[in-house]
């Protein structure tokens, strides 16, 4: 099973900028709604810059059971970020889960 679906922390924890061209009405995949400009040229996932965080495609609970209601269309960061990592786990840890077992 993806421990990401009993995860999301880092969903939840990080702030996620994407170059702007990613979104839909630039040609990419990422719904506008769910984004915010920063500039001319990079784009937020909304929510990820509040207090608390947490990413607006971002579906269930934390630590119980999530998933990203854009997985098909998750900016570049997203697809990037890698489970197990040193940011995973620090991630898990601001939600009080333990790293991934190696
Ligand atoms: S913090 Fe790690 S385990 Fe949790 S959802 Fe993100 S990549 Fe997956
Ligand atoms: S777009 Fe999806 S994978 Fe990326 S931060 Fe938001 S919920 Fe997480």
């Amino acid at each position: 099973m993806n421990p990401c679906l009993h995860c999301g922390a880092c969903c939840a924890s990080l702030r996620v900028d994407f170059a702007a061209h990613e979104l839909q009405s630039r040609g990419g995949t990422v719904p506008d709604g769910l984004a915010v400009e920063v500039n001319g040229n990079t784009c937020r996932m909304r929510g990820t810059d509040h207090v608390p965080v947490r990413c607006a495609a971002l579906c269930g609970s934390v630590g119980v059971q999530t998933h990203c209601g854009i997985y098909e269309w998750r900016p570049a960061p997203c697809h990037e970020f890698e489970a197990g990592s040193p940011a995973c786990a620090r991630a898990r840890l601001r939600h009080g889960l333990a790293p991934l077992p190696d």
